[in-house]
């Protein structure tokens, strides 16, 4: 076996997931060697560069709220942190809030949880209707119980994010190979490797599943079963001819309708439904546009009632059908094969805590984050966790 095809940790998958990992393994031990390998490096499906890019701190589970608090920190700092060989990211981030509207029965269960995350030093807060009416004067909430406001919550560019963790790994001394794995190599119960479509063998006492909505195919070749199902969502970019005096923030309506202002006067909205197919479809159709989305829009924001569609994308949920929630760890039955999988539309941004979790994991240094409940135990047990990560 030639020399640069052994490596100490092998990532398949080079989006958020994997590329933090590498980041943060070459950070905390520059003398390891890492591999990441990825079928496109230009990542047209990847989830990551066609998410909704929100990074929030409402969530009802203190570690998804801790892993968003970790993200914030990171983004604030990113562009100063992250410049390498000269080059600045420029990641866009914009801290325009998240509102959630509840109505009465779920307003109980949204208060209980605000309380935690302010008790974890949160700013998030309870707006009444007229709270709400007062700060969007175009918002229609009448009916609505309230909501909760989130003034820390944002979006940033995915695709600097990325690419400047990539950049940073790469100094680092972490390779990129482009590359689709075909076959994860085991040894008794150990693994020892890859294949892939060019027909190389790589090798390495240590792969991390960081191949997204893929995860289960990669897995599976090793016999492990993950019960994560990519599923098709579909998100819209319109343009109102009523604009906003300022930035709307993410607003989410109990019916899981989203919307919020982008640059140029442009909305950008989607809804996860239950229709949403399990499999690997990018098609997208302007038919839930306009017989479904456009009627809960114009309900709520009647001043959008005019509008044109500009465009839409579909994407892929890497949905934990046991718990919605992150994978985390090495899978107890195969030695050395690790899983950062499951994210559920809310991995985006986890991906700091997440890679920096899993080097912690892989080098066998102390946690920084106790992300231990995302074990991956608990899928061979069936014991799902009590509180859904998909809310
Ligand atoms: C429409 C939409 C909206 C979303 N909105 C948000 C949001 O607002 N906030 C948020 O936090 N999250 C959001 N998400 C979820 C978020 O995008 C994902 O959780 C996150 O990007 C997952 O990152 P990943 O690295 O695991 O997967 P990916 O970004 O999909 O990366 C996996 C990579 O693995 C590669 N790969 C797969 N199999 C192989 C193989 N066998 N060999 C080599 N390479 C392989 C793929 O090419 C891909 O690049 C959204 C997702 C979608 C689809």
């Amino acid at each position: 076996m030639d020399s640069d095809k052994r490596y100490d940790v092998i990532i398949v998958g080079g989006g958020i997931m994997g590329s933090t990992t590498a980041f943060y393994l070459t950070k905390k031990d520059p003398g390891l060697k890492v591999a990441v390998i990825e079928r496109d490096l230009v990542y047209t499906r990847s989830s990551t560069t066609l998410s909704m890019v929100n990074a929030r701190i409402q969530f009802s589970l203190k570690q998804n709220v801790q892993a968003s608090q970790y993200a914030f920190d990171v983004l604030e700092r990113f562009e100063d942190d992250m410049t390498v060989n000269g080059n600045r990211p420029n990641i866009v981030y914009h801290r325009e809030g998240n509102l959630f509207l509840y109505e009465e029965a779920a307003a109980a269960d949204a208060k209980a949880a605000m309380v935690m995350q302010q008790e974890l030093g949160c700013q998030v807060q309870w707006w009444t209707p007229d709270e709400i009416k007062a700060h969007y004067p175009l918002y229609a909430p009448e009916g609505l119980t309230g909501g909760t406001f989130g003034a820390q919550d944002g979006h940033f560019d995915a695709y600097a994010v990325l690419m400047g963790y990539k950049a940073n790994a790469r100094s680092q001394g972490a390779v990129y190979i482009e590359d689709e794995v075909t076959e994860l190599i085991i040894d008794n119960r150990q693994i020892t490797g890859v294949k892939t479509a060019s027909d190389t063998t790589y090798t390495s006492a240590v792969v991390v599943n960081c191949a997204g909505a893929w995860c289960t195919e990669l897995a599976g070749t090793a016999g492990v079963d993950l019960p994560v199902n990519p599923v098709k969502r579909q998100c819209f970019c319109v343009d109102p001819a009523v604009k906003p005096d300022g930035p709307l923030p993410l607003t989410i309506l109990p019916s899981g309708f989203y919307f919020r202002t982008e640059t140029g006067g442009m909305v950008l909205l989607g809804k996860s439904m239950d229709e949403d197919p399990v499999g690997f479809n990018f098609t997208w159709d302007q038919n839930r546009f306009m017989d479904v989305l456009w009627l809960e829009l114009a309900e709520f924001v009647p001043a959008f009632e005019r509008l044109k569609l500009v465009r839409g994308w579909a994407g892929l949920y890497a949905v934990n059908t046991l718990d919605g929630n992150a994978i985390l760890g090495e899978w107890p039955e195969l030695k050395g094969f690790y899983l950062a999988n499951g994210f559920s539309g809310h991995g985006l941004q986890q991906g700091p805590a997440v890679g920096r979790y899993m080097s912690e994991l892989i080098t066998g240094t102390t946690t920084t984050l106790d992300l231990s409940i995302f074990d991956p135990q608990r899928i061979l047990e069936g014991k799902p966790l009590a509180e859904d990560g998909l809310v």
